[in-house]
């Protein structure tokens, strides 16, 4: 997935975690489709021994919700946990425990006035931002969900390159006939 589509009431949930649990971290999950469309967020409880700092979560809460998506028709979009001190950025452990390189790493932070959320793939220690949309209706940007669908410049492309072909195929043809018999 290219992007995350949280609703505001989804990020808004994820805040409230957030605060419920401070000073400590929050952590859950984020289920959703193939394109990065977040449709339910599922707190999970953490384990960590050093919560403030860190998160652990519940294995057979996570396994619960995991077990679970066939039925509920959703994959896994990712995962999410707060800093609750710290900006919503990975932390080194964040990099070294991520074990899910497909998963978005939905962080929210908690150190400004308003939560901060910001969204990160992570893959054998490499981070990358992945956009993240907070909004109420579902972002019409990607063709990745509609593949079928040619963007207008590729059907001109597709029209074009049929013209030529029938173009050669017709000069062709002509190179191959016989020449005119000649009147004398
Ligand atoms: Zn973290």
């Amino acid at each position: 997935m290219r992007r995350v589509w949280l609703t505001p009431e989804a990020a808004e949930s994820i805040a409230r975690h957030a605060k419920a649990a401070f000073p400590h971290e929050c952590c859950g999950v984020l289920l959703g489709d193939a394109a990065g469309d977040v449709r339910e967020v599922v707190a999970v409880e953490n384990v960590s021994p050093t919560p403030e700092t860190a998160f652990v979560m519940d294995a057979a809460g996570l396994a619960r919700v995991l077990g679970g998506l066939g039925r509920r028709g959703q994959v896994l979009v990712g995962f999410y946990h707060s800093h609750p001190r710290t900006p919503a950025i990975p932390s080194g452990r964040d990099i070294a425990e991520a074990h899910y390189p497909d998963a978005v790493q939905v962080i929210v932070s908690l150190r400004g006035q308003a939560p901060e959320v910001m969204a990160w793939r992570i893959a054998a220690g490499a981070v990358e931002r992945v956009p993240l949309l907070i909004q109420a209706s579902r972002p019409e940007d990607d063709r990745q969900t509609e593949p079928d669908r040619l963007t207008r410049q590729q059907r001109i492309v597709t029209v074009l390159g049929g013209v030529v072909a029938a173009l050669l195929v017709i000069g062709v043809a002509l190179s191959l006939l016989p020449p005119p018999p000649v009147i004398q």
